[in-house]
């Protein structure tokens, strides 16, 4: 059985793994008007299973628009990347604010790939940014 039912501290678990936030834009749970979504980083399509090991809590934008996607070409090499693996990866490794803090720039191959397929400097999260920066609330600790 590759996807079934988390349960109740399995979520828990997961929105505080993530700090409340989408583990791949950042954007916090408390200011999104859509529900989070328990992305399968792997994709069940692909064999992926429901463990919390291959599970990433995620906005609804950045999971409509990762789907089922693992591999995407750089556009900087041309070469075919990985997207960015909360599980594996280290956010800061492959990503970093703009000076004002409301795009997210990739540092890596596996960066720029997961901001163009995932569309994470997308209208409305650098408008969410935008307001959170004014209450203080941006960029994530
Ligand atoms: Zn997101």
């Amino acid at each position: 059985m590759s996807r079934r039912y988390l349960t109740v501290s399995e979520r828990r678990l997961m929105v505080d793994r993530a700090k409340g936030r989408c583990e791949y834009c950042k954007c916090p749970d408390d200011y999104s008007l859509q529900s989070f979504d328990f992305d399968h980083i792997f994709p069940v399509s692909q064999g992926g299973l429901t463990l919390l090991e291959n599970l990433a809590y995620a906005c609804g934008g950045c999971n409509g628009y990762k789907q089922a996607k693992t591999l995407v070409i750089d556009p900087e090499s041309g070469i075919e990347a990985n997207l960015y693996n909360p599980r594996q990866d280290s956010w800061e490794d492959h990503f970093h604010w703009t000076n004002d803090f409301l795009e997210v720039s990739g540092n890596t191959a596996v960066g720029r790939v997961t901001i163009q397929a995932l569309k994470l400097n997308r209208r409305g999260v650098m408008n969410i940014r935008k307001l959170l920066l004014i209450e203080g609330k941006h960029p994530p600790n």
